[in-house]
């Protein structure tokens, strides 16, 4: 198909040009640029210099390779459904959009395996597969419109993970273009078990630093033959999160277990998917079990007596299908239902060990006193994934810098109580700071050493993931940046 003809004299812009096929394959123009100066992280923005859309591997190698040589600042992007400012163009990068790599390539259900491009959306791997009762496991709630390049570099989670694993337990082979153009394949057949260090773990939940990934092998599953789903309401969040720490010691292993609070379940029930929560509760929980026919009424049993004791005010279990689907509609939409009761909203993303779920969010609860902001929390409970959702508006004086803190203070509660700063959204650039709540700088500079080896000139996805350097080796390192890539 025909090029556009370019209106500028940009020699870079019009170089990069040469290098995609296909109609409007490179954006730069102010007004086109706009929409690229932040993901689903909207409180920082910068715009990039260009934003190209290549169609195969063999455009992104010369791209890259071009970025490379010219020393031009450059990151990949899928969808920009992260939460972490992954995406963002900090040092006036050129954007490398993936979204027109969006085949599936090959299914072969014999082996369980499925290759997609990066662009490929998540939740289209499952609809496509659907028919032949299979799926595929890792399910955020953007699962809609995510890619599944975009979940490798997150390592993305999702409500079934707790049974399942995160996105590195799917992942069978990648290929990947690195920093300098050059392509490498990881476990090409598909086997993961290869001796060696463990590159497909390294590559997977590394944030867009240490390559572009252009193609991708996961791992696909049989459907459960039979999946029941329960909904528990409580009057005490601690109640709640007892009957969490109950189940699982019962033995039971659901296959989602996720908890909302009253905060919370005033917005999605003020949104587009209501389910009638009473208004009055401090908590619901949301369980699903799944697995062989023969022992699930059992599961099901044992979770409504656990419920009981621990003091449930009521609990039902999902009647039909179409109940079902409208008890995960609520709870998938809800990041989202929260621009229903508030202008801003600021999602966070912290780890805690499950047994620790009352003590820290009673601590989530004084810090959201303390800032004077509402925090919603929405998240995996049986899996300790918090996701407090601080509320502000940005239009009034000092709010934003509030939800900041206000976040970074949660993720403070989630570190001190032996857990992490990410489950799931990655460290991007909100997060880099809180880096040294769970990392001394001997650990974060084994980190950086490794990203040098793949990134050496720094020039993919500068400027995130790690926090600035504190120390003078690491600052004389960093100064020997070139300017633009800092
Ligand atoms: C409403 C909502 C709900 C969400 N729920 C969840 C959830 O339940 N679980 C969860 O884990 N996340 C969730 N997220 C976060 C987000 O959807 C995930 O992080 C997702 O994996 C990002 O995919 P993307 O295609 O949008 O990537 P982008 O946002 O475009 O990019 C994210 C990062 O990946 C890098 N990247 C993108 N593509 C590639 C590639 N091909 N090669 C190398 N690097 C690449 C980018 O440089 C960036 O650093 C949610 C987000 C929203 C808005």
């Amino acid at each position: 198909m025909a090029r556009n003809k370019l209106d500028t004299n940009d020699p870079h812009i019009l170089h990069l040009a040469k290098l995609v096929s296909g109609p409007n394959a490179i954006l730069y123009k102010q007004e086109d640029l706009l929409a690229y100066d932040c993901d689903g992280f909207t409180i920082e923005r910068h715009l990039p210099r260009a934003v190209v859309f290549p169609n195969n591997t063999e455009e992104v190698a010369k791209i890259v390779k071009f970025c490379s040589e010219n020393k031009l600042p450059f990151l990949a992007r899928g969808a920009g459904t992260g939460l972490s400012g992954g995406a963002v163009p900090l040092n006036n990068e050129i954007i490398i959009s993936l979204v027109r790599m969006k085949r599936l390539l090959e299914v072969d259900f014999e082996n369980r395996r499925a290759v997609v491009e990066p662009g490929y959306v998540n939740l289209k791997l499952t609809n496509s597969i659907a028919d032949k009762g299979y799926y595929y496991a890792p399910d955020p709630s953007s699962q809609y419109a995510c890619t599944i390049g975009g979940n490798v570099a997150e390592n993305a989670g999702g409500a079934h993970c707790l049974k399942y694993g995160v996105t590195t337990n799917h992942i069978l082979g990648l290929e990947v273009v690195l920093p300098n153009g050059d392509v490498m394949e990881i476990s090409p057949n598909g086997i993961a078990d290869f001796p060696g260090y463990d590159l497909l773990g390294l590559l997977t939940g590394s944030e867009g630093t240490l390559g572009i990934v252009t193609k991708i092998t996961v791992r696909i599953l049989k459907n459960p033959e039979a999946k029941q789903t329960v909904l528990a309401y409580f009057d005490r969040v601690q109640d709640g999160s007892q009957a969490v720490s109950n189940i699982i010691s019962a033995g039971i292993v659901p296959a989602a277990l996720e908890m909302m609070d009253k905060v919370a379940i005033e917005g999605v029930e003020a949104a587009a998917f209501p389910v009638g929560h009473p208004k009055d509760i401090a908590a619901v929980l949301l369980i699903e079990v799944d697995g062989i026919a023969a022992g699930i009424d059992e599961q099901i049993q044992l979770i409504l007596d656990v419920c009981k004791k621990s003091h449930v005010r009521e609990v039902k279990v999902a009647e039909d299908e179409a109940e079902r689907a409208r008890w995960w509609a609520n709870r998938k939409t809800g990041f989202g239902a929260m621009g229903a009761i508030s202008p801003d909203y600021l999602v966070q993303d912290g780890v805690i060990p499950r047994s620790k779920l009352p003590e820290v969010l009673e601590r989530i609860h004084k810090i959201s006193e303390e800032s004077g902001l509402r925090i919603a929390n929405i998240f995996h409970a049986g899996d300790g994934n918090l996701h407090p959702l601080v509320l502000f508006d940005s239009r009034v004086p000092g709010d934003t810098e509030k939800a900041i803190r206000a976040g970074s203070a949660c993720l403070k509660a989630c570190a001190d109580a032996g857990g992490s700063i990410t489950g799931e959204h990655g460290v991007g650039i909100e997060k880099k700071e809180e880096m040294r709540f769970v990392f001394n700088d001997d650990e974060i500079k084994a980190q950086t050493d490794i990203r040098d080896v793949f990134n050496p000139d720094r020039l993919l996805n500068a400027g995130k993931l790690f926090p600035t350097p504190s120390r003078c080796a690491e600052m004389k390192q960093e100064l020997k940046r070139p300017e633009h890539a800092k």
